[in-house]
């Protein structure tokens, strides 16, 4: 099958495979299904419940809302580079999430009443701005290729099942080499590797130096 790039299909494909590779790369839990197939008020969505109610220090809070807001923002970024650099959109699902995530790492955020303070919000926020920063960091350090690659198999498939996505992803995450990454996997596997507590200064580390 052939994909005709001009479409909103792709376009799509690119957004939501965004979402679904920051999911993987980031270890963000609980990915259930990535789907170009259009519901009401979306053209396709990445089914992915943020629960951040079972953490129970504030480290661990804040380290995954900043993660959730880096693979937030990935969507419209991914969209972005596919189209030369061309500014892209992020959805009105995105953007409240963003602000959420914002709030809960203690910025002041803004309400989002209209396009023009949305703009303002996505493009201007420091919040925003260092996020956006880091996710191109990631994205030129390699996983703008796994991206692609996973949004070409979700343009043919529309819809893919969050445990297939997954090792899919992984797969081709494994073949890629980017520093950025690797360096990334050994940072997030010490985290994992012991108790909050013992962790703190480290995952500190990771939380202040690695993420905005
Ligand atoms: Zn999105």
């Amino acid at each position: 099958m052939r994909i005709d790039k001009r479409t909103t299909l792709w376009a799509t494909a690119v957004h939501e495979a965004g979402h679904a590779v920051f999911a993987v790369f980031l270890d963000i839990p609980n990915l259930r299904r990535v789907t170009t197939i259009p519901g009401e008020g979306y053209r396709g969505r990445v089914d992915l419940p943020l629960q951040f109610q079972f953490f129970c220090s504030e480290l661990e809070r804040r380290l995954a809302a900043k993660k959730a807001a880096l693979m937030l923002m990935a969507g419209a970024i991914a969209q972005e580079s596919a189209k030369g650099g061309r500014g892209a959109y992020p959805s009105d699902a995105d953007l409240s999430l963003l602000t959420d995530m914002a709030g809960a790492l203690g910025y002041e955020v803004p309400e989002l009443t209209d396009a023009l303070s949305n703009i303002r919000f996505w493009y201007q926020h420091p919040f925003c701005s260092v996020t956006r920063k880091r996710v191109y960091g990631l994205m030129n350090a390699g996983l703008q290729n796994v991206v692609m690659a996973f949004a070409e198999t979700l343009y043919r498939e529309r819809e893919i099942e969050g445990h297939r996505a997954m090792d899919i992803i992984k797969e081709l995450l494994g073949r890629d080499s980017g520093w950025e990454q690797k360096r990334w996997q050994r940072e997030s596997a010490r985290y994992r590797s012991g108790s909050v507590i013992n962790l703190a200064g480290e995952a500190l580390e990771v939380v202040e130096g690695e993420l905005p």
